[in-house]
């Protein structure tokens, strides 16, 4: 009764698996390139646009046609829904994003919703039996990348869950007021109401309907591919902190003026920075991150010395008691002078880690084994809408091996046979978890 089609591995011969179909990956790969397609082996599909609204109605008309009921809240974020054996059942949703950012690749987020759509698919092909209703979701706005911020619609429609200091930037009017950052002018809340997507706030995702949620997502790093593993097994989205560090020196003529009376705020940074790091990394953890990506110059004249140099700090790792250590180095910054500048460190913002449920991660990691699929555990350094959804609901991820670890670039890969090895371990946990 329970099993139509056997998928046997390795032995394990006891245990019924199903398989998801790469030639169907492969279509679907294909078909969702070429929605924003910039001609040159990537996307730019900004959420809400033309482009993204190709790809939801692709993704519409998919579901629709495996019988698949769809639902569409309040911000667009879209729902599919396949019935289960029970009526009262609560739904499991597998979910991510179809935005990218600007000459992204084919595998960001997208991934996420066709790994969703081919569970949904297999489980309507091989008359799968199944208790829970199952749902392809697709999350609005992630990126950000055309109205900031990023993983916006999940922080509205988790908002209610979140930490305070996360859930103040997700005020509902606040991001309906975001605007363009192409124009600076138009809102999102109007690109909401002219897409044609926006639907009934009853539709969202919410614990009295929703038991678990899975995402599937491409690594963004080199982890998986250097370890030879295909699939990660996630555990935990990386605890971080976000810090400005900011120098205040003299400007002056660039030509008149004598060096040693300088006050260089960039000179005055740039020897932080080289402090920054000599002294993190006598800290010594091999799995720390951090980087100064974001810097502002003032006056940023060729011919002016610089009084003011800013740079941020981004700083990442699971345990809080590391990025503490860090943290004292970052703010010790403040206490000396540099090249005659002063330095001010003033916090942006931080985030715990958040741990996936437990047992979540457990029913991935028994599916990836039982698939024979190879696997290891591993942390996410990256943001995504599944973390704020933990805060909801019991939450897990799973990551598909990123050639070259490249990602949010045009080069940005994953092979079809690990994008559909992704959706077997998604499809094959959600079974596991229809059993609760
Ligand atoms: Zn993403």
């Amino acid at each position: 009764m329970k099993v139509l089609r056997r998928f046997v591995y390795k032995g394990k011969d006891d245990v019924q698996m199903y398989e998801c179909s790469l030639d169907r990956m492969k279509d679907k790969i294909s078909t969702f390139s070429k929605f924003g397609d910039a001609g040159h082996g990537g996307i730019t599909r900004y959420s809400l646009s033309p482009e993204a609204i190709m790809a939801r109605n692709e993704f519409i008309k998919r579901m629709k046609a495996i019988g698949a009921e769809i639902e569409i809240d309040d911000v667009a974020n879209i729902y599919a829904t396949l019935p289960g054996t029970d009526p009262d059942a609560k739904r499991i949703v597998m979910a991510s994003h179809c935005d990218s950012v600007k000459n992204g690749g084919n595998y960001d987020g997208i991934l996420g919703v066709m790994s969703a759509m081919e569970v949904l698919e297999t489980v309507h092909e091989k008359n799968i039996p199944h208790k829970h209703p199952l749902t392809a979701m697709i999350w609005t706005n992630e990126e950000g990348s055309l109205y900031p911020p990023a993983m916006m619609c999940s922080g509205i429609v988790c908002y209610d869950y979140l930490p305070e200091d996360i859930r103040c930037k997700f005020k509902y009017e606040d991001m309906m007021n975001s605007k363009s950052i192409l124009d600076n002018t138009s809102t999102f809340g109007e690109a909401l109401d002219k897409s044609g997507f926006k639907g009934d706030k009853k539709y969202r995702l919410s614990p009295d309907r929703y038991m678990y949620m899975f995402e599937t997502h491409i690594e963004q790093g080199p982890i998986l591919e250097d370890a030879g593993n295909d699939i990660g097994v996630v555990d935990c989205v990386l605890g971080m902190f976000n810090y400005r560090l900011k120098f205040y020196g003299q400007t002056t003529h660039a030509g008149t003026f004598p060096m040693p009376k300088r006050r260089d705020a960039f000179f005055a940074a740039s020897q932080a920075l080289c402090y920054l790091h000599e002294e993190i990394d006598k800290l010594g953890y091999s799995d720390l991150v951090y980087t100064t990506g974001e810097v502002v110059c003032h006056p940023c004249v060729h011919t002016c010395v610089p009084d003011f140099f800013d740079f941020s700090f981004d700083s990442r790792h699971e345990d809080p008691k590391v990025l503490e250590k860090v943290l004292a180095i970052v703010k010790s910054c403040e206490e000396k002078t540099w090249a005659g500048c002063t330095c001010k460190v003033e916090k942006a913002w931080n985030r715990d880690t958040v741990y996936w449920d437990k047992k979540l991660v457990s029913y991935v990691k028994t599916s990836a084994e039982e698939c024979g699929i190879k696997h290891q555990y591993i942390h996410s350094g990256a943001g995504h809408d599944a973390q704020f959804a933990a805060y909801m609901l019991p939450t897990t991820m799973i990551f598909v091996q990123s050639k070259d670890g490249l990602s949010h670039c045009e080069p940005e890969y994953s092979s079809p046979e690990h994008c559909t090895e992704g959706a077997t371990v998604m499809l094959n946990a959600v079974l596991k978890a229809d059993n609760d």
